[in-house]
């Protein structure tokens, strides 16, 4: 009998094994196909910390900068890429696949979208499903992220690191969802960011040999321009979920609890005009006044002055008007 018991529990621990690492081989594959078979308690709300350990691991890259230091290259590299990924997301990613407040054409998509997608803030269609889902439903159970109504670090990051954050919302994106190499890159959302590291790391180890003088090598570049830039990058992004419903003016009387706020607007090349951008969505342009600062408004006016977007939706005279005192 003692035998029995003692096989009986044995297979227990077996089979728990087993299943613990079957859990970890599927957040694994998760981490590289966002589409493969997720795990059973997949509309969680705990923090899912096998999908988020590369998350985790990009801010633990930060630390690198103890043993590579830093040179001017390396600094301006991380800087450069904060600015166009930024460009990339504040532009594409919400002002384009969020809102389609303007037209391009299916090649300039792809590209800007490959670009955002290299701030690991996973695919653009993933991105604009959630954050039309926030508008609809902004400081409500159903928003994705209200400080509200769970607080800062839910709002902030908490979120995005839980299971049923993972999936993309395609109902909501469906006007987009027909275009195979966006929904590819949603897919394997891990790629681009991938390929960036890679290209910083071979560039550095490159310079290294060719430019010695500026004191850069193939681990420098890479933890300045992908892991303190994308870290950086992240957090700026996620504060207009964050600090944005929380502090600021409200020049708007909107359902929500969304404010203007110039410091983030500056952080965030012009989503800090939070309030503005809730009250009405279906402008390019979020600083409705000429001291608003909107670097993504005037990015997008060079990128319409190049012929490479058109129709960029102005904000109405009555909102103007609306917003006046
Ligand atoms: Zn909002
Ligand atoms: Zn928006």
């Amino acid at each position: 009998m003692t035998d029995l018991s003692a096989l009986a529990a044995h297979e227990t621990s077996i089979q728990r094994a087993s299943s613990s690492s079957w859990s970890a081989v599927r957040a694994l594959r998760r981490w590289f196909d966002s589409n493969a078979p997720a795990h059973e308690e997949d509309a969680g709300v705990r923090l899912d910390w096998g999908r988020a350990a590369p998350f985790i691991g990009m801010h633990a890259g930060c630390l690198g900068i103890l043993l590579t230091g830093v040179s001017p290259t390396a600094a301006w590299t991380a800087a450069a890429l904060y600015v166009l990924r930024m460009f990339a997301i504040t532009a594409f990613y919400h002002r384009y696949f969020a809102h389609r407040t303007f037209r391009t054409s299916r090649a300039v998509q792809f590209v800007f979208a490959l670009v955002g997608a290299s701030g690991a803030q996973r695919g653009p269609l993933w991105w604009a499903a959630h954050h039309r889902n926030h508008h609809r439903h902004a400081d409500t159970a159903l928003d994705p992220h209200s400080p509200g109504l769970r607080g800062f670090f839910w709002s902030h990051m908490g979120w995005f690191l839980t299971p049923r954050a993972f999936h993309t919302d395609w109902p909501r994106i469906s006007d987009f969802a027909g275009y195979p190499e966006l929904r590819w890159l949603d897919r394997y959302d891990v790629v681009s960011p991938v390929a960036l590291a890679v290209a910083l790391y071979s560039a550095g180890t490159l310079l290294a040999r060719l430019a010695p003088d500026l004191h850069t090598d193939g681990a420098q570049m890479l933890v300045w321009g992908f892991f303190v830039s994308t870290t950086l990058l992240f957090h700026a992004t996620v504060t207009i979920n964050s600090l944005a419903h929380r502090f600021g003016k409200r020049r708007f009387a909107t359902r929500d609890d969304s404010r203007n706020n110039a410091i983030l607007a500056v952080l965030t090349f012009g989503e800090g005009w939070h309030n503005n951008h809730h009250f009405f969505p279906g402008s390019a342009r979020q600083g409705f006044r000429w001291w608003e600062l909107d670097l993504t408004w005037l990015g997008l006016r060079m990128l319409a002055l190049c012929g490479l977007i058109h129709d960029l939706k102005p904000v109405p005279a009555w909102v103007l008007a609306k917003g006046r005192g």
